[in-house]
């Protein structure tokens, strides 16, 4: 890992080429960033992997078009505020969220979604391997991500990366 002070946003917008080329045309690619910088200390690259794999399953999931949601915001958690969140402690946080309008994922398949070769794919389209990288990144960062989905109505992954103190 190479880990560098980097402004989260900048990460989002440096890979927005790639993730439209990744979703097709046929998927709305919307990005809420804030204009203020969101300091983190990331292997960039290994979160735009991240975003490319995250953007990957969204576009399976939206065989005939949709849209995914791309959005960082910062947020102080106290005590109170981790309650629903378990295990994440309490402090400050760059959170990264990528929604798409998709199939959405069944709730019996939630647990197993970031273990290494889990698919719902046929063979040969899918490695079950995105998500349990994805699942290594964060905790490599000292992150924390969380699924929310009911079936039909798409997917939200959320990413909690523990942001740089006083440079948000
Ligand atoms: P793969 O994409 O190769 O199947 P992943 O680890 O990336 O492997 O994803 C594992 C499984 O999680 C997928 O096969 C799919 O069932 C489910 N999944 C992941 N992302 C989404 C999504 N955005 N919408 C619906 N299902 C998803
Ligand atoms: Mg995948």
């Amino acid at each position: 890992m190479r880990i560098q002070d980097i402004n989260l946003n900048l990460v989002v917008t440096n890979v927005e080429k790639m993730l439209r080329r990744v979703i097709g045309e046929d998927i709305e690619l919307q990005i809420t960033i804030g204009s203020d910088p969101l300091h983190v200390k990331v292997d960039h690259l290994q979160i735009e992997q991240v975003l490319l794999n995250l953007a990957t399953n969204a576009r399976d999931a939206m065989p005939r078009g949709g849209k995914l949601h791309i959005k960082t915001e910062y947020k102080e958690l106290d005590e109170a505020s981790i309650k629903n969140i378990y295990p994440v402690i309490a402090g400050n946080y760059a959170i990264l969220s990528v929604s798409d309008s998709g199939s959405g994922i069944p709730n019996d398949i939630q647990e197993k979604i970031f273990e290494p070769f889990f698919t719902t794919k046929e063979a040969g389209v899918g490695t079950g391997l995105g998500l349990s990288m994805v699942y290594g990144i964060v905790k490599q960062h000292g992150g924390y991500i969380y699924v929310y989905s009911s079936p039909g109505e798409g997917a939200t992954f959320r990413i909690y990366l523990p942001a740089v103190m006083g440079t948000h």
